[in-house]
């Protein structure tokens, strides 16, 4: 890298304009010269779709690589929106971390960041850090509404949900809310996240502008369930959000809270992952929700991790072995309604 001399300039440059009606598909394009591409470059494809005076509402997807609800919903989106129907702006980038979707892996191949600790970014930074960084200051800032769309990628599964954080200006979480509540997937989740540095959810959120997470399955796959999940939510809040003409097809979640740390379930254990409960499931406190076998041989107990809270599965680790430190399982509150 040889930017150092001016870190302020981002070396990013954008195919679409953000001030022009009707639709545009382009490119955010960054130079990545390599040793199998000379002066070649990263790609972020990228939708703007501008007509009349609203809001701007920014979709993202592929922030982790191996997550496919957000990038299939996005692509399908940016082939079906028109111009005509919007009020206000749309911008949709289907992939964001675009090296990371190529190789289908959750961090960057480039440089092993987790894009969503890396914001708000750094121009003078590696590729993932200039990405956030261009976002930041060019689309951060010109939107109202952020949604980032994730599922649990190939080590995790969850149960489809949306999801806002805590906030300390209610008002602000309670128009969170009711984006989230319009989005209608089956959970809709307030939580409180484990480590919030670096995120994209808390840069949006200190700009005092609304956001909206999802986890919408998992396993480094999609289901035509867990599609149709996102995009009617999708289509949902970009009507409640006042920037797509139609109706929300009002479908309730089940409300559930995540108010501290306690709702995750951390293996200390190495094996065979054997489940009791799967996702959307009630957990009952003093139950077993899964046994961790030894498989190199028979005759030994498994160990069995009993759940600490009563509540919803919703979430699991997906693949079939388990290591110490992996993340188990997470139970989050049933909120009264
Ligand atoms: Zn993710």
């Amino acid at each position: 890298m040889s930017s150092h001399e001016n870190p302020q300039r981002s070396r990013v440059s954008s195919s679409v304009k953000f001030d022009i009606d009707g639709i545009q598909h382009g490119h955010l394009s960054l130079p990545y010269s390599r040793d199998d591409s000379a002066w070649g470059s990263v790609r972020v494809p990228i939708t703007v779709i501008k007509h009349g005076e609203g809001p701007t509402v920014t979709m993202i997807g592929g922030n982790h690589g191996d997550e496919y609800e957000g990038p299939v919903t996005l692509l399908r989106l940016a082939n079906e929106l028109d111009a005509e129907q919007i009020t206000g702006r749309i911008i949709l980038i289907p992939c964001l971390n675009a090296p990371a979707v190529d190789a289908a892996s959750r961090l960057s191949p480039i440089d092993q960041v987790n894009m969503n600790r890396a914001f708000p970014g750094d121009a003078g930074g590696s590729i993932s850090l200039q990405i956030a960084d261009f976002v930041t200051r060019e689309i951060v800032a010109i939107s109202d509404i952020v949604v980032d769309l994730h599922a649990g990628g190939k080590t995790l599964d969850f149960a489809p949900l949306a999801a806002v954080h805590h906030l300390d200006d209610r008002k602000q979480q309670q128009r969170a809310e009711e984006l989230m509540f319009a989005f209608g997937a089956p959970f809709a989740l307030r939580m409180r996240e484990l480590d919030d540095h670096g995120m994209l959810d808390t840069l949006v959120e200190q700009n005092g502008k609304l956001f909206v997470t999802t986890e919408l399955g998992g396993g480094g796959t999609a289901t035509a369930n867990s599609l149709e999940i996102a995009y009617t939510g999708c289509r949902n809040l970009l009507v409640q959000a006042g920037v797509l003409s139609g109706e929300v097809a009002l479908r309730a979640s089940q409300i559930l809270d995540m108010p501290d740390a306690s709702c995750f379930m951390i293996s200390a254990d190495a094996g065979m992952v054997e489940m009791r409960v799967d996702i959307g499931q009630p957990a009952y406190k003093g139950n077993v929700l899964a046994l961790i076998h030894s498989y190199d041989r028979t005759g030994v107990a498994p160990i069995p991790y009993v759940a600490t809270r009563d509540g919803i599965l919703v979430a699991r680790h997906y693949p079939g072995l388990i290591k110490p430190g992996d993340c188990l399982a997470v139970i989050a509150d049933v909120v009264p309604v």
